[in-house]
């Protein structure tokens, strides 16, 4: 079935956000701010509503849009962390957190993922749900802390890994700058899928997501 024929079949059993999430996503197109694709915001709704984090972590915000729908389906006393680099992006982050009223129940630090998933993995900090969707050429390089962020048993969700299609191309076919690109989100794929501390699953859902569980100690050494 071909994809557009299959979105609109789906689009009469997608549950309508409320209408102010509606409005984000219609102004990021409009901007052209890329945010997530409704398939990828179904799975997180589901994952949500169903696990019921406490602690999520968001590594990429944009103007906030993926921020607030998990605000809206996470658990009444779960908290959201979410990192940006960009100023511009946190200029429009912090607006529209305010202009919903969202402010305290939205954490946003500013600075380089690289770096702030550092520190609060030296801080101890520890979280049941890790939502990443930033650079892809840096997936890689964050999974060191993204695994000591992450809970025996909680859930990484790693948005965009065909990389609008390119991941999927022979590596001749994509141009010389997404190359890098297209080697470094296949690495992470296969170092997602044959680390011995995850259970991933890739879905053609979106962009392409993969959905990862951090296995309990005595299930890999068993195994
Ligand atoms: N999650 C957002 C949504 O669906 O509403 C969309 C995020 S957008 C695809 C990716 C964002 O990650 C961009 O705003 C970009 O500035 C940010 N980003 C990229 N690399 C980053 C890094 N190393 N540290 C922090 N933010 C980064």
């Amino acid at each position: 079935m071909e994809e557009e024929r299959m979105e609109v079949f789906l689009e009469l059993f997608r549950e309508e956000p409320p209408v102010y999430i509606q409005r984000l996503e219609q102004e990021a197109r409009e901007h052209e701010v890329p945010v997530i694709r409704r398939g990828t915001r179904d799975v997180l709704r589901y994952l949500l509503r169903t696990k019921k984090p406490e602690r999520i972590l968001e590594v990429g915000t944009a103007v906030g849009y993926s921020a607030l729908f998990m605000m809206e389906n996470m658990p009444e006393n779960a908290e959201i962390t979410t990192v940006e680099k960009v100023e511009m992006r946190l200029a429009d982050a912090r607006h529209n957190f305010k202009r919903y009223d969202k402010e305290g129940r939205i954490c946003l630090i500013e600075g380089d993922a690289a770096k702030v998933l550092h520190d609060l993995s030296e801080q101890g900090k520890q979280y049941d749900f890790i939502f990443m969707d930033a650079a892809k050429g840096q997936y890689l390089n964050f999974l060191p802390d993204v695994m000591k962020l992450l809970v025996n048993n909680g859930t990484l969700v790693s948005d965009n890994i065909f990389h609008e299609g390119d991941v999927l191309q022979s590596r001749y076919a994509v141009t010389r700058r997404d190359r890098t690109i297209h080697e470094r989100m296949r690495e992470y794929l296969e170092v997602l899928t044959h680390h011995r501390e995850l259970e991933t699953i890739c879905l053609p859902v979106g962009d392409g997501i993969t959905i990862s569980t951090k296995k309990e100690v005595a299930q890999y050494e068993k195994a």
